[in-house]
Parts: C-alpha cells; sequence; structure tokens
C-alpha cells in the first residue's frame, strides 16, 4: 500500500498527503493518479531536495542582503536561491546547487561576513505538510481587519466623516448583493418546483439597510398561496381556487411533496422537515441544513458552500418582513440613521454587549439594539424620527395592514414624511446616546417605539399587552407585536453593564481625543470608543462607591404585583421593600452589625458605644419594615411625610460593621451544605435561597473562630436613594467605606455587587409570597 495513504476503521482510506479521503480502492486509485495528489507529491519530493541541499545561516549583521550572503556562499560553490527570514536580518535559508557544495560549506569549521562570526548548520529536516488551502466563502473574504478599521477611521477629518466612513467599510459590496440576489433566484426557482405559489422572501440585515460584510441571509418562506393551491386541487371549487394561486405543477404527479403532506392542518416541525428535506436534496451548494423547530421563530438553518453564507428559512415569521420594512423606512427617512447604528452596533459588539450569537444568550440582539437607537432618535428634540403612532397617521390607504393580529401600518415610501428639523450632528447624536441611556431605568420602564416614550412600568402592567409582555431587566417593546419585549433575553449582569459601558461612553465623548483628531497620529475618536473594553468593576458616585438595586417587578406574584402597580406612590412603596431587604441581606443573611437609630442625621458616625454593634448570629428574620429591632432599622435623611410626595428626596441610612470575611469561599460552603443536607428537590434554586445564604455565613463564622469583642474587620456605611429621573425606580445605594480599609473594603465591595441585588430580589419575592 502506499506509504501516504491509511485504511479508515470503518471502511475507506485516507491520503494523509492531500488530507482526501475515499470510499473504497477503485476511488482512491482515481485519486492517487489525479491532478492533485500528483502535484503534491512532486511538491514534496522538492522541498526534501531543497532541504537536503540546504544551510541556516545566522549571525550576521542586521541589514544583510540576501545578495552579499550568495556572493558569500559561491566561494564553496554554486547557489541556487538565498532567502531571508520575514524581518530581515535575522537568518537566512541558503540554497546550494547540490550536495556536494552544501558538505564543502559545512565542512569548513568557521564563516565570516562583513566582521562577523557566522552560524552555518545543516538545515533542520521538516515532515512535509500540505495546507489546503483556507476555505473562505465571500461571506468571509471582504471581512475587515481591526488594523485596517483604525487606520481607515484615524484618516478621517472628524467623528462625522468616521462615521461614514463606518458605513462604507461594512456595508455589502454590490458583488456581495448580488450574489444574495441570486441565491434567493435560486432558492424561489426550487421552492416553487415543490411548494407550487410560494414566495421566498429575504429579511433581516441583508435588506434593511443595516448590513454588514458576512451577514446571514435571514428568509421567509410564504406558504400562503400553496396552501390555496393544495386545497384547489382537493376541494370542489377548486378552480377558482387555482385562478387565484396561478398555475402549478401537476398536482396528481406522483413525485409532488404537496401529496404527502396537508398544509393546512400540517404542523410547524413536520412542514420544517420538508423545508430541510427540499434543502438538502434539491439546492445544490446546500449543507449543513438543520431544522430547529423550537426556537421562537421556528427556522431551518443551512450553509451555502461556495459564498460561506449562513442563512435560516422561517415559514411563520410575517412580523419580520414588516419590520424589516420599517427598520428601512428610517434608514431612508434620515442619512444619520445609518452611521449612528453602525457605529453602536460596533461599539457594542466590541464590549460584548450585543451580538447574534448562535442560540441566543444573554447579550443583546442587533435587532433590539437597533430598536433602542430608533427610540433614542425619535426622542430627541426635536425629533429626527417620528414615532409609530405619527407614521399611522400618515398611512395611506393602501398601506394598512394587519399581521398577525397586530396593526403594521405605516407608509411604505419616505414621500410622505417630513424631513427632520433637528440638525444634530452625528459626532453628538453619538454622545448623547450614551448620556441618555447611561442614566437610563432599564428595568423600571418600557421603551415604546410607537408612543416614542418610556412607558412607566406600573400603568403599563395594567394594560392588556402589558399583562403579557415578558418583564426583564431590559425592556424594549417590539414596534409591531406590543406584547413582545424584543430584549427579554438579557438579564441583569448585561443590563447593568450595558448602563456602565454607556456612562463610559459618555464621559469619552466629553473629552478632547473624542472631538478632534490627533495630530500625533494616536487614536482618536471612534477607534477609543472601539477599544474592547474591560468591563468596570465598580463605579465611583460622588460619595462613594455605587450599586444599584434594579426594579426587579417581576419577583412580586402578580397579586402583589398588580397591588404595588396601583399604588398611589409605588416608587416609595418599592423603595421600602428594597430598604428592609438590604437590611436583612446585611444583618440575617452576611451577619453584619448595622445601627442607624430613626431619625439621626445622614453622614454622622454610628454610635461606638452600646451593644449595636455586636454581630448577631442566628436570628430568625426580624422584619424591618414593621418596627423590628433599633439596631437594623435604618437610618432616615428625613421623617417620612404623610401621603405621597415624589418630589421629597428621601434616603436611609445604615452603619455596619463587617466581622468576619463573609464574603470569601462562599460557593465551597455552598456545595459542602448541599452534600450534607438532604436532597433538595431544586438544588439550584435551595443553592441560592436566603436560608442557605445564611447558613453559609454561619458556618465561615464557626470556621473562623469567634471575634466577638474584638474590633470588626470593616466598617462602612450605605445609604439609600430612589434614582435621580422623574420616573426612576431604581434604588441607589451609595457605600463609604471607613477609613483605612482599602484593599479589604474593596473585596467586599465587589462582592456585594453582585450579591446584594440577587439576595434583595429574592427577599422582595420571598416576603410579598409570605404575606399573601
Ligand atoms: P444580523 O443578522 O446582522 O445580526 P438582523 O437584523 O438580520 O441582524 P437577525 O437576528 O438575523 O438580525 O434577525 C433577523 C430579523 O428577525 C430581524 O431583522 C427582525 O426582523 C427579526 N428579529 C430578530 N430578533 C427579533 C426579536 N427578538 N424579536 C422580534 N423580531 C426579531
Ligand atoms: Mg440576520
Amino acid at each position: 500500500m502506499e506509504p501516504d495513504v491509511e485504511s479508515l476503521p470503518r471502511g475507506g482510506f485516507r491520503c494523509r498527503l492531500c488530507h482526501v479521503t475515499a470510499a473504497n480502492q477503485p476511488s482512491l486509485q482515481d485519486h492517487l493518479q489525479g491532478k492533485k495528489h500528483q502535484r503534491l507529491e512532486s511538491l514534496r519530493a522538492k522541498r526534501q531536495d531543497q532541504e537536503l541541499r540546504s544551510v541556516f545561516v545566522s549571525g550576521f549583521h542586521k541589514g544583510t542582503s540576501a545578495s552579499e550572503l550568495s556572493e558569500y556562499f559561491q566561494a564553496f560553490g554554486d547557489v541556487a536561491s538565498v532567502v531571508m527570514d520575514k524581518d530581515k536580518g535575522v537568518y537566512a535559508i541558503v540554497e546550494l546547487q547540490d550536495q556536494e557544495v552544501m558538505e564543502k560549506v559545512l565542512a569548513q569549521p568557521e564563516h565570516c561576513l562583513g566582521g562577523q562570526r557566522l552560524r552555518v548548520k545543516p538545515r533542520e529536516k521538516k515532515e512535509f505538510k500540505y495546507m489546503p488551502p483556507k476555505k473562505q466563502g465571500s461571506a468571509h473574504r471582504e471581512q475587515l481587519s481591526p488594523e485596517k478599521l483604525v487606520q481607515a477611521l484615524c484618516q478621517a477629518d472628524d467623528v462625522d466623516s468616521q462615521m461614514s466612513q463606518l458605513v462604507q467599510l461594512f456595508e455589502l459590496s454590490e458583488s456581495e448583493r448580488r450574489l444574495r440576489h441570486l441565491l434567493v433566484t435560486l432558492f424561489q426557482e426550487v421552492f416553487s418546483e415543490f411548494f407550487p405559489g410560494c414566495a421566498i422572501l429575504p429579511f433581516g440585515s441583508s435588506v434593511n439597510g443595516f448590513d454588514i460584510h458576512g451577514c446571514d441571509l435571514d428568509l421567509f418562506l410564504d406558504l400562503e398561496k400553496t396552501k390555496t393551491f393544495q386545497a384547489s386541487a382537493k376541494g370542489p371549487q377548486g378552480a377558482q381556487a387555482e385562478e387565484e394561486a396561478g398555475p402549478g405543477p401537476d398536482s396528481d404527479s406522483e413525485d409532488s411533496i404537496l401529496s404527502d403532506i396537508d398544509l393546512t392542518t400540517a404542523t410547524v416541525p413536520e412542514v420544517l422537515e420538508l423545508v430541510a428535506a427540499v434543502l438538502r436534496k434539491c439546492v445544490p451548494g446546500v449543507h449543513s441544513v438543520q431544522a430547529v423547530p423550537s426556537a421562537r421563530r421556528p427556522v431551518v438553518k443551512f450553509c451555502h458552500k461556495d459564498s460561506g453564507l449562513l442563512g435560516d428559512i422561517s415559514i411563520n415569521n410575517r412580523l419580520a418582513l414588516c419590520n424589516t420594512r420599517f427598520l428601512q423606512l428610517c434608514t431612508e427617512a434620515d442619512e444619520r440613521v445609518r452611521p449612528l447604528v453602525y457605529a453602536l452596533r460596533y461599539w457594542a459588539k466590541q464590549q460584548a454587549l450585543a451580538g447574534n450569537p448562535f442560540g441566543g444568550g444573554p447579550l443583546l440582539n442587533n435587532y433590539a439594539l437597533t430598536l433602542l437607537v430608533l427610540f433614542f432618535l425619535q426622542t430627541r428634540s426635536p425629533p429626527v424620527l417620528p414615532t409609530l403612532a405619527q407614521l399611522r397617521e400618515l398611512t395611506g390607504d393602501g398601506d394598512q395592514a394587519i399581521v398577525d393580529g397586530w396593526d403594521c401600518s405605516f407608509p411604505q415610501d419616505t414621500s410622505r414624511l417630513e424631513p427632520s428639523t433637528n440638525t444634530e450632528s452625528l459626532c453628538s447624536l453619538l454622545a448623547e446616546f450614551f448620556r441618555v441611556f447611561g442614566d437610563h431605568d432599564f428595568a423600571g420602564c418600557v421603551i415604546s417605539l410607537k408612543e416614542g416614550r418610556a412607558l412607566p412600568l406600573p400603568s403599563f402592567l395594567l394594560s392588556e399587552v402589558g399583562a403579557k409582555l415578558k418583564l426583564g431587566p431590559f425592556n424594549v417593546q417590539d414596534p409591531f407585536e406590543l406584547s413582545h419585549n424584543v430584549a427579554a433575553n438579557v438579564n441583569e449582569k448585561i443590563a447593568l453593564r450595558f448602563q456602565h459601558c454607556c456612562r463610559d461612553g459618555a464621559k469619552y465623548c466629553r473629552s478632547l481625543q473624542y472631538q478632534r483628531k490627533s495630530s500625533k497620529g494616536k487614536a482618536w475618536g471612534l477607534v477609543r470608543l472601539f477599544q474592547p473594553g474591560v468591563p468596570e468593576a465598580g463605579e465611583l458616585g460622588p460619595d462613594g462607591l455605587l450599586i444599584t438595586i434594579p426594579f426587579t417587578l417581576m419577583a412580586l406574584s402578580p397579586g402583589s404585583r398588580q397591588q404595588l402597580c396601583q399604588a398611589r406612590d409605588f416608587r416609595r412603596c418599592w423603595f421600602d421593600k428594597v430598604c428592609a431587604a438590604v437590611t436583612f441581606v446585611l444583618k440575617d443573611v452576611l451577619k453584619c452589625s448595622c445601627t442607624g437609630p430613626a431619625g439621626e442625621p445622614l453622614g454622622q458616625e454610628p454610635t461606638e458605644q452600646g451593644g449595636g454593634e455586636q454581630p448577631i448570629v442566628g436570628s430568625k428574620h426580624p422584619r424591618s419594615d414593621e418596627g423590628g429591632s433599633l439596631a437594623v432599622s435604618p437610618a432616615k435623611k428625613k421623617p417620612r411625610a404623610e401621603g405621597p410626595a415624589p418630589e421629597e428626596e428621601e434616603s436611609v441610612s445604615w452603619s455596619c460593621a463587617v466581622w468576619h470575611r463573609v464574603w470569601m469561599g462562599r460557593r465551597r460552603i455552598r456545595r459542602q451544605l448541599r452534600h450534607l443536607g438532604s436532597p433538595q428537590p431544586d438544588a439550584e434554586q435551595e443553592a441560592g435561597s436566603l436560608e442557605v445564604e445564611e447558613k453559609v455565613s454561619e458556618a465561615i463564622i464557626q470556621q473562623e473562630g469567634d471575634s466577638m469583642g474584638s474590633e470588626p474587620l470593616l466598617r462602612f456605611t450605605a445609604c439609600a436613594q430612589v434614582g435621580s429621573g422623574q420616573e426612576d425606580t431604581r434604588t441607589l445605594l451609595c457605600f463609604t467605606p471607613g477609613p483605612q480599609q482599602g484593599l479589604l473594603f474593596q473585596d467586599f465591595y465587589h462582592f456585594l455587587q453582585g450579591f446584594l441585588p440577587r439576595m434583595v430580589e429574592r427577599y422582595v419575592g420571598r416576603a410579598a409570597r409570605g404575606r399573601q
């Protein structure tokens, strides 16, 4: 057998030289005699022969040329070639005419060139390895390297031109567009054979104006007419239906795929499998076909081999056609829309905040991020874009549309739209975006593009669509499917990070580095903004370190949620709940001692005497909001007035002492407790529950040994306030460490950043359930 060939365990052969497998002996023979194998064999022979005649030379002066080296070695015989290393001047491979010359060279004990002693040794023998050319479809070929992007952007004159440049660098080229068009035509032809009257309609980024090299190809297979056609073949009024659907192929034909399935009664997975079968068997150049029936919008995924394009076909996504057209209309309505969206999409991708990873995940998807930018443009003064409600008023008779029960009417072209009178530059719009969303209460309201404003949660939740919308830490209402939160997948961590990154962005945009081109060739403008960010661990508030507790209404049971929404001053009700929870977490869960007699002015040092600072171990959930022990009552800056007073700047403060390193090794102890304890129905839930966390702290304290009576490890004050905006529902907790606690406090604070919001949410949820 050929030395390059190995037989495979499950039959067949593999040619190691060419990385080719053959199913049987005859096809192996074909391969071995074929052009590719012959070419690689002779290439390998040539390389091996060259290796046997070459020497590896180093030690010469930097800057020595290939011809100087060649001249030197010619004293021993003919030199076939000299190959210098890439950086020129570190080493060279000198290929001699034959082995005899090489031996002469190696026989000489010393070589000198230009006063430098050369090191000359035989060339290492390397196994010949064929590297198949990387399979790069045109989808990837045109992708831009980060270096090129930086170079191009730094050359622009100002931020506005950087942003316009961005669009040119990212958007699909003419040839990419043509390719997509050809593919759509090919799909249409093939699918029409099997599904008479069907339409293949592209949507998403290939057509919505936010295209980018290599973006996926989203297709909608519209089977409405095919259904009519199928019914016509069966039903008595067939002739009329056929007239409407147009002529189809012979429906009696035996191989018609439609004879196997009734489209009106078939389930979604059944139709998807059929679509997948057509893709697999009948569309040339398509591979990796996979039906994903479980997705919110079920699809069949595929890959197109030559272009490297990834795509999916959905069968019940008519709303996506509408929102695609809406996005497109926005790009046509104002020329600032595209550059702004491109800049923000790239920024968010670099900060790992947004993107469309396969299989979802907690990041904002590109569609949701785009809607956020459009919303921002609707809310400028004067607005850059109209709201959907305004667009609806401009809709002509022919453009009225109801899709899946939702009103999707808006003008199909921009001729009915008044141009915007807003004159803000791209540079300032971008800075404003960061400023606005750096301080937006994402969890406490729903962003509505229909109305062009953020809807406060309580009243929204009482509405019909509000009751159905899945709330989360980031709420963006789909402009058409009003009960759908397009950012429902975003988790708390990403929502918080989005806000942090916006604040960082806003801060950077105020600097001269953003606003002015660097005359010294330094990174400026968008370039610095696009540098991948290390998420900021903490944020310095005016008086210290800040932790934001979001408005996690969904933690409440439906009953208490309703109650809270109807409360006259729901912000204060929520704030009270959060404060009670913070007290509980600090004192009972983390076993800190907290003092702060009611009425004590904020900022006053905690009283040093009295038993107030003794750690309280194992106490049973005192309810501070019901006037529990004085030691845990938060101090109020202002005594509470009767009745609602939304303008009232109320704050609550705690003075705390931490006696043990309760923030360290919690995971390990949690695991140990789980092993020791009785099996729980839901281990995950149990692991995070308040009771378990209390036990974890107790275990840590026990391990550390009792240190009662000695000085605490840390002292700090925490001050809670409602967020500053008119309708802000967040609770801002500002931490100020006692003097000289440096690194130890930082560790504790980093731990609290994740732990406290999570535990507060649990406490609030539990308290609400307990009350029912
Ligand atoms: P890209 O593919 O470049 O990331 P895209 O806009 O095509 O951007 P996809 O995730 O491919 O984004 O989604 C395609 C289309 O599907 C979107 O344009 C939108 O019409 C619709 N879509 C995507 N995500 C959602 C969502 N969460 N809710 C509603 N519609 C969505
Ligand atoms: Mg897409």
